[in-house]
C-alpha cells in the first residue's frame, strides 16, 4: 500500500491517522506544526519526536514537498520565479512577488492545464496530472523556506484551472487558512478561474471570504469563444450571472481580469460592450497588457491604447486598473519557464 500524503491531512484527520496506530492526539498536533509551521520536508527534522517513531512515521507516511529545479530573480523588481520539480518528475512554477502591503505567491493548481486558453502557456501540451493540497502547499512553504520572508497573500493564478481541481483547492484552502498551520486568511486569497459556471456556483454556496478573479478576456461571446474554448460551453452571460452571485453569496467584491491583445479586444467596441456587460456590478478590472507567447501570435496592445481603454471603464463607472508588470525580465508569467525548460530537455512531448 501507498504511503499517505501526511500534508495534505487536517489536524482533526491527522489525530485520527495517528491513533489508528496508537499514537496520541499531542504528536498529531506536533508533527502537523512540524510541516505547517515550520515547513519541515522530513520527519528527521522533527526534533521532539523521538527516533523509533520517526522510523514508524517514515513507513506509513509520506511529506510531499518540492525542490527548487531553477530561480530567477527579477533585477527590475526582485520578483522571485521558481521552477519546482515534484516528487514524481514534473514540473510547476511559483511567483513570489513584493507589495507594498507584503509578499504575495502565485501558486500553481495542477501541471499543465486542458482548458485550452489560445493566449496561455501553460496549456500548451495539455494537463498532465492534479496537484494534491500538500503540493499547493509545498510551493508556498518552499518559497518561504527559500526566502525567508514571510508570505502574506496568495492568489491561484499559475498553471492550471483550479475549478478542475476544485476538490483539493478546497481541502487546500482549508490547511492553508488553518490557524494551527500557517494561517493565511481567505481575506488574502484569491482563486481566478477560466469560468467554470457550475463550480462557480459550488463554492459561492460555501460562502468564503475568497476573493474571486473570473478570467473574461472578452465582452461577448462570439471573441470569448475564440480564445477560451471553455465559453462554448458556458458563455458570457452564464459567467457573469454566476459572479453576480457569488457576490450575492459572499459579499465579495469580484475581480476581473482581461488581457489586452494588440487588435483583438483592445478596441472602442470592446470597451463599450465590457461596460454593458459589467455596470451596476459591485467589482474591479484588471487589464493586462498580454503576455506574448511565441505559439499564440498574439501582441500586447500599446501603451496607448492600454490607457484609452482603462479611462474609458473608469470614466463609465467601472473601477478599471492596469496590473503592474512584475519580473518581466525572468518571463514571470505562468507556464513559460516550464516550457522553455521542458523544450530544452526535449521532454515537452
Ligand atoms: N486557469 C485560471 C488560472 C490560471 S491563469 C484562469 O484561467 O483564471 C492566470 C491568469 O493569467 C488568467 O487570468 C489567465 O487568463 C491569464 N493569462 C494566461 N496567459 C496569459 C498571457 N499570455 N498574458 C496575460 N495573461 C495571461
Amino acid at each position: 500500500m501507498g504511503k499517505i500524503d501526511i500534508a495534505s491531512l487536517s489536524l482533526d484527520e491527522l489525530i485520527s491517522a495517528f491513533s489508528k496506530i496508537n499514537l496520541p492526539k499531542f504528536r498529531a498536533k506536533q508533527v502537523y506544526e512540524w510541516i505547517h509551521k515550520h515547513f519541515a520536508q522530513s520527519f528527521d527534522e522533527m526534533t521532539n519526536i523521538n527516533k523509533s517513531m520517526r522510523v514508524q512515521l517514515n513507513e506509513q507516511f509520506e511529506i510531499l514537498s518540492c525542490t527548487v529545479e531553477r530561480k530567477l530573480v527579477s533585477s527590475i523588481d526582485g520578483t522571485i520565479k521558481y521552477l519546482y520539480k515534484m516528487n514524481d518528475g514534473e514540473f510547476v512554477e511559483s511567483v513570489l512577488m513584493q507589495y507594498k502591503h507584503g509578499y504575495s505567491i502565485c501558486i500553481s493548481t495542477q501541471v499543465g492545464c486542458k482548458m485550452g486558453c489560445t493566449f496561455c502557456a501553460s496549456t500548451i501540451g495539455g494537463c498532465r496530472r492534479n496537484l494534491s493540497a500538500s503540493e499547493m502547499l509545498a510551493q508556498i512553504y518552499s518559497a518561504q523556506r527559500d526566502s525567508g520572508v514571510r508570505i502574506s497573500n496568495i492568489v491561484l493564478m499559475g498553471m492550471g484551472e483550479p475549478l478542475d481541481n476544485y476538490d483539493n483547492v478546497m481541502r487546500f484552502l482549508n490547511l492553508v487558512s488553518d490557524e494551527n498551520g500557517v494561517n493565511i486568511g481567505l481575506r488574502h486569497i484569491s482563486l481566478s478561474t477560466c469560468g467554470i459556471v457550475p463550480k462557480i456556483y459550488e463554492l459561492a454556496n460555501k460562502k468564503l471570504q475568497l476573493t474571486l478573479s473570473l478570467s473574461l478576456h472578452a465582452p461577448n461571446d462570439e471573441l470569448r469563444s475564440k480564445t477560451m474554448p471553455i465559453n462554448r460551453r458556458w458563455g458570457v452571460n452564464e459567467v457573469i450571472e454566476a459572479c453576480k452571485y457569488y457576490f450575492a453569496q459572499t459579499g465579495r467584491r469580484i475581480s476581473f481580469e482581461y488581457a489586452l491583445i494588440d487588435g483583438v479586444n483592445d478596441g472602442a467596441l470592446c470597451a463599450a460592450q465590457l461596460v454593458n456587460l459589467l455596470k451596476g456590478m459591485v467589482c474591479h478590472v484588471n487589464l493586462i497588457p498580454v503576455n506574448t507567447v511565441a505559439e499564440s501570435g498574439y501582441r500586447r496592445s500599446n501603451k496607448k491604447n492600454v490607457k484609452e481603454f482603462c479611462d474609458y471603464l473608469n470614466d463609465n463607472g467601472i473601477n478599471t486598473t492596469v496590473r503592474r508588470t512584475l519580473g518581466s525580465d525572468i518571463n514571470a508569467s505562468c507556464g513559460q519557464l516550464r516550457k522553455t525548460t521542458m523544450d530544452s530537455r526535449g521532454e515537452n512531448t
